[in-house]
């Protein structure tokens, strides 16, 4: 998408008329600046939707200036309303210009100044200046507008804990493309929908493959993962040891935070057991009562059992309890 600031005023030449004052002294005003192209960061916009199908965007142009030393208006800046998570950059160059996970706030292109009008250019021994500055012209930006995921949950477990398996059991639909915040960094991702409210759940990749040392996709995925609202544990019943699955992911996520900041440490956590199907009630016991002070849940993914609970808690989770509507 093309972006233009806008083209700065021109600067006026004009001359006082008085009544009996044959010619009077420059008075010509200067032109308005140009508009500037800004983006802002807006958390109720959730998609770059109303952006599609744009080619070109432009800020207003300046207006000229006028006699009597009016100045010209500014021309109205161009303000593009993007969701959190959205970057832009250069498509020319490459070069991210903005990332409104960092701050909500980018003036992209400046308008160009208005020029000056020819009361500015009058000395002492020229006292009628026949010329005014032109505006300066407006910057052109071929732009490409991303989203990166804005995941309400993240999903961390052993390989086989079943993951993946939940997220497309908890998915009543793929997330189309375009309609969600995405990236196409970012392998797995499910929305749970209901009642007109969405959960988005995003899988982390390799965070057991080392990524606390920043190897592979994990790393870079964890960045966007740090503004979640929390974390679910998948936990596989079946497994040896179930309890010391925990305390492994635990130290995984710990060590991520001693590297790059412990936000996702203090995430709130859900614990959820699964494989309910093929794990015997006494050990599903055991785990439960292993964690006194926490709520866990447990699961199947492949009978479906427990699922309609684990979604009360996700979406109590991102949107708060009980009926309430968000807007
Ligand atoms: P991921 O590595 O965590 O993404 O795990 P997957 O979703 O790929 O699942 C690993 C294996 O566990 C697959 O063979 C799944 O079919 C199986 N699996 C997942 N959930 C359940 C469950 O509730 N019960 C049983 N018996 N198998 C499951
Ligand atoms: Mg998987």
């Amino acid at each position: 998408m093309t972006l233009e600031s806008g083209h700065g005023g021109a600067g006026a030449v004009s001359f006082r008329r008085e009544k009996y004052v044959p010619k009077g002294g420059p008075d010509g005003g200067d032109g308005g600046d140009g508009g500037n192209v800004i983006v802002r960061k807006r958390e109720n916009v959730k998609t770059l939707s109303h952006l599609a199908g744009k080619s070109s965007l432009a800020a207003e142009r300046g207006r000229s200036g006028s006699g009597r030393n009016r100045h010209g208006a500014d021309g109205r800046d161009l303000v593009l309303d993007l969701p959190p998570g959205s970057v832009v950059y250069d498509a020319d160059t490459g070069e991210r210009l903005a990332d409104l996970a960092e701050r909500s706030n980018y003036v992209l292109l400046r308008g160009g100044r208005g020029g000056k009008g020819n009361t500015h250019f009058a000395t002492s021994t020229h006292q009628t200046p026949r010329f005014a500055q032109e505006g300066l012209p407006g910057q052109l930006l071929r732009a490409r507008i991303e989203l990166r995921l804005v995941a309400d949950i993240g999903l961390v477990g052993l390989p086989n804990a079943g993951k993946s398996s939940l997220l497309s059991a908890l998915s009543n639909a793929r997330p189309r493309i375009g309609s969600y915040p995405f990236t196409t960094t970012v392998p797995n991702l499910g929305v749970y929908r209901r009642d007109g409210r969405d959960v988005v759940i995003a899988d982390i990749p390799g965070i057991i493959e080392g990524a606390a040392e920043g190897h592979g996709l994990g790393l870079r995925f964890l960045k966007h993962i740090s503004r979640t609202a929390g974390l679910l544990y998948l936990i596989d019943l079946s497994n040896a040891d179930p309890v010391s699955d925990v305390h492994t992911l635990e130290r995984e996520i710990v060590a991520y935070g001693e590297h790059y900041g412990d936000e996702l440490a203090s995430k709130p956590r859900l614990l959820v057991g699964n494989k309910l199907d093929i794990t015997d009630s006494e050990r599903v016991e055991l785990f439960a009562r292993a964690f006194p002070n926490e709520t866990v849940l447990t699961i199947s993914v492949a009978t479906h059992k427990g699922l309609r609970t684990l979604g009360n808690s996700l979406l109590e989770a991102v949107h708060g309890t009980g009926d309430d509507k968000d807007m």
